[in-house]
């Protein structure tokens, strides 16, 4: 979804499982699209297409507008959620040395164990990288 730039965009990723709906939504998505018409201008080559619907999977998206970026991920259709990224287990000693490569500033030190703030982080491994306890885990 373009912002004015690329720091003002957000990335939205779908992944899943995909079917074939045919003709009968082109001109519906036609109507939604209206520069369709400049590229298929007579219904002859509209015919030549077709429409394909995600039905089930999951997706992401990612708004760098903010700082630090924020992410989410969803699913959709009754598909199993997954976790990815990094967390920080209890083998942590709260020596600080990952706050100083966390490019997003999303490790939260009010306890032992640290915690990584899930919607903040770039996914970056410098954490899991720097850990002298190898406290930092990936999913
Ligand atoms: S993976 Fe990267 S962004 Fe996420 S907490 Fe670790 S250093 Fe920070
Ligand atoms: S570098 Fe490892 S042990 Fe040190 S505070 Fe970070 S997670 Fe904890």
């Amino acid at each position: 979804m373009k912002g004015e730039d690329t720091m003002s965009s957000i990335a939205v990723s779908i992944r899943g499982k995909v079917r074939e709906l045919g003709y009968d939504r082109i001109p519906e998505l036609f109507e939604k699209n209206p520069y369709m018409h400049q590229i298929y201008p007579t219904e002859e080559s509209m015919k030549a297409l077709t429409v394909f619907q995600i039905f089930e999977g999951n997706g992401e998206w990612f708004d760098l507008s903010k700082k630090p970026i924020e992410r989410a991920s969803f699913t959709f259709g009754g598909s199993e959620k997954k976790t990815e990224g990094y967390y920080i287990t209890d083998s942590c000693i709260g020596c600080g040395s990952c706050l100083s490569v966390c490019p997003q500033s999303c490790i939260i030190t009010t306890g032992i164990p640290y915690v990584i703030e899930q919607e903040h982080c770039l996914h970056c491994g410098n954490c899991l990288n720097t850990c002298p306890a190898g406290a930092v885990v990936r999913r």
